[in-house]
């Protein structure tokens, strides 16, 4: 089955192609069709989700999956959340993003976070039964940037269990334990129950 993927990101469409292919979905991508992504207006990641998937599936006609991610701090009311990728601003990227999250945490103690994913798959626009999973990863905020690998805020996510930071994680050892490869294998593991 030919299925969009409602992301311009080519890295995600290869590496969701891969972990799909056991259903047999053949992935294009927003690029592919000449689209922009849908505007993420929501105030939960499994909204936008949605929106984008149902964006997706009604303007090129085919299935859709879509994807939204972010971090949560409990000590920040939930921020950066939806945010996460432009916390500092519309022109932010990671180094502002990341200092922001350093300068409104400067007097928390409270330094727990995670990390959370959620995909949704749609067989149509109009789909009353979206397919929803999700993902959430555990750890830390640390209180310096610590290894140069990964993206995003990586460098703060401290995992206890792994005595390191995501960006310390060889890119394996993050899919597995990321909040996006638990997301993935959930949506996986619906798609092969109901096929
Ligand atoms: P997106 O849903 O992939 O667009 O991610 C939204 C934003 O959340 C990214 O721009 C990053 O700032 C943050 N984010 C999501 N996943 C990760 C991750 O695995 N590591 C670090 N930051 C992430």
């Amino acid at each position: 089955m030919q299925v969009i993927f409602a992301s311009g990101n080519a890295g995600k469409v290869a590496e969701m192609q891969q972990l799909l292919r056991p259903v047999g979905f053949e992935l294009t991508s927003l690029k592919d069709f000449g689209l922009e992504g849908a505007a993420e207006t929501a105030t939960s990641f499994v909204e936008n989700a949605l929106i984008k998937a149902r964006a997706a599936a009604l303007a090129t006609g085919l299935a859709a999956i879509a994807d939204d991610s972010g971090l949560v701090v409990p000590g920040l009311n939930g921020e950066p959340g939806v945010f996460s990728a432009r916390y500092a601003g519309d022109q932010a990227n990671d180094a502002s993003n990341n200092s922001k999250l350093l300068d409104q945490m400067a007097e928390l103690d409270d330094r727990r976070a995670h990390f959370f994913c959620c995909l949704v798959f749609l067989q149509h626009a109009t789909d009353p039964t979206p397919k929803i999973a999700f993902g959430r990863w555990d750890g830390e905020i640390l209180r310096q940037p610590q290894g140069a690998g990964g993206f995003g805020y990586d460098p703060l996510f401290y995992l206890p269990s792994e005595n390191a930071s995501a960006a310390q994680l060889p890119a394996a050892a993050k899919n597995q334990l990321s909040h996006r490869g638990r997301a993935c294998r959930a949506l996986l593991s619906q798609l092969q129950d109901n096929a």
